[in-house]
């Protein structure tokens, strides 16, 4: 324990979007991967956890900072590191024993060793009888197992696994994550470190020895919370119980309080991405919060449970509120303010109406828009424009989300039109009526 096998210093990587300007994906990432530990990942998308990723597996190389493998600068894609995808990226034309061969043979191995090999790593993983099916004969599980052994096989001695169990149902994850630990505690594994990226605040505490919550825009490690809790674990325990709510506390006090992090993520900017949260979603858990049980104020876990959306999710419906001021965050609850308590006992419209004013008032790209529609004489503007203007800071895809939810968001807030066909932005009728 504690050599390091993998470590970044200082590293940093910006991407160029489609008009040639760059954005910065990841700064200052300082993280070194021990011999001998389990690291569990956590950080919104978008974040740079999987460029992280590939930056250590050395198949993309980082801008700044270093990257060493047992102490020595890593140049190309590390021999004795292996990663395991969300996406299976099984080759659908070749057997379950093929997909797993595939990477000695690109090694050189002769087959009578590839033979042995891929069958102790079927053994391992649980895939006996299935060497020669096609992965479109199988479940998700089973496919994600020939992933897992795909990369079992090359024997590495770092795995990194991304998102490796998100596209699978809750109850198939689980299982695969529980026997990964079993083969990781019993030692069956030459793997000496793991690292999992994961968006479930749960499998992170039940994983790891320690929990890294990464930081969006630009990407670095922003708080460590150390689990030396021993396996396995029980996940009803009030330690573990403790834990979640721990990293709850810590993700959503860096999104929003001030002091821990940059002015930048506590005020929103013109360029900046909106969470991902829609109206119904955030209409729902605002009733749901002024309601039994919960009274104004409910522990983020529980209410994950309850309303069974994705940490992610719920997180980012947090995040629209804190931004609406209807509610804040403290220590992983979240509480509704008296302008929260307002809007769930308004009528429809009246609802409308505070939307809109706090958008007006806390979202910059809403405001911009708007006041963008009011300086034009037609009236009207094109999404373009804005989408131009966000690309300054945002990727294309960013972007489009962006104005998507802040098209959304002024809708409903009554503050202007979309016509999806034309992609055109118009001020609301109501103000028309007004302004003349
Ligand atoms: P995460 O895994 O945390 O969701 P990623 O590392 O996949 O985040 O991406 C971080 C950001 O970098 C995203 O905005 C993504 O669109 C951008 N990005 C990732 N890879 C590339 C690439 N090859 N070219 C341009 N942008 C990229
Ligand atoms: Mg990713």
């Amino acid at each position: 324990m504690n050599t390091p096998i993998v470590e970044l210093k200082s590293v940093g990587k910006s991407f160029r979007s489609a008009d040639g300007t760059a954005r910065s994906v990841l700064e200052g990432v300082d993280f070194s991967l021990k011999e001998g530990e389990i690291v569990a990942l956590l950080g919104q998308s978008g974040s740079g956890k999987s460029t992280m990723l590939r930056i250590m597996a050395g198949l993309i190389a980082a801008d700044h900072g270093q990257v060493l493998y047992r102490g020595l600068p890593l140049y190309g894609p590390a021999q004795a590191i292996s990663m395991v995808f969300q996406s299976f990226a099984l080759f659908p034309w070749l057997t379950v024993q093929k997909n797993i061969e595939l990477g000695l043979e690109a090694k050189g191995m002769p087959p009578e060793d590839r033979v042995q090999r891929v069958a102790a790593a079927i053994e391992l993983i649980g895939l006996s009888g299935f060497e020669g099916a096609l992965p479109r004969e199988l479940s998700g599980g089973m496919r994600q197992r020939v992933g897992i052994a795909r990369a079992l096989v090359l024997e590495p001695e770092v795995l990194l696994m991304d998102e490796a169990f998100s596209a699978l149902d809750v109850l198939t994850g689980e299982r695969l994550r529980e026997e990964i630990l079993e083969l990781w505690q019993t030692k069956q594994l030459p793997t000496k470190a793991i690292l999992v990226v994961s968006h479930n605040i749960e499998e992170a505490v039940m994983m790891a020895d320690r929990v890294l919550i990464f930081a969006s825009d630009p990407g670095r490690v922003r708080d460590e919370l150390p689990v030396t809790l021993s396996r396995p674990r029980e996940v009803e325990s009030s330690e573990v119980r403790g834990l979640i709510d721990n990293v709850y506390g810590l993700m959503t006090a860096g999104a929003m309080r001030p002091g821990r992090v940059s002015e930048k993520e506590v005020k929103l900017q013109l360029g900046d991405r909106l969470p991902e949260a829609d109206i119904a979603r955030m209409d729902g858990i605002l009733e749901m919060l002024a309601d039994d049980p919960f009274q104004g104020r409910a522990d983020l876990p529980e209410l994950a449970e309850k309303t069974e959306l994705t940490d992610q999710e719920l997180l980012s419906v947090s995040r629209a509120l804190t931004l609406m001021g209807f509610a804040h965050l403290d220590h992983g609850d979240i509480i509704m303010n008296p302008l929260g308590a307002k809007y769930v006992q308004a009528n429809v419209p009246e609802r409308q109406e505070i939307f809109g004013r706090q958008l007006l008032e806390n979202v910059p790209l809403v405001a911009y828009i708007h006041h963008g529609l009011k300086q034009d004489p037609s009236g009207d503007l094109h999404e373009d424009l804005f989408l131009r203007l966000l690309r300054f800071t945002l990727n294309e895809d960013d972007a489009r989300s962006a104005l998507r939810i802040a098209i959304e968001w002024g809708r409903y807030g009554d503050l202007f039109e979309y016509n999806y066909t034309t992609g055109i932005i118009q001020m609301a009728r109501k103000e028309e009526v007004a302004a003349e």
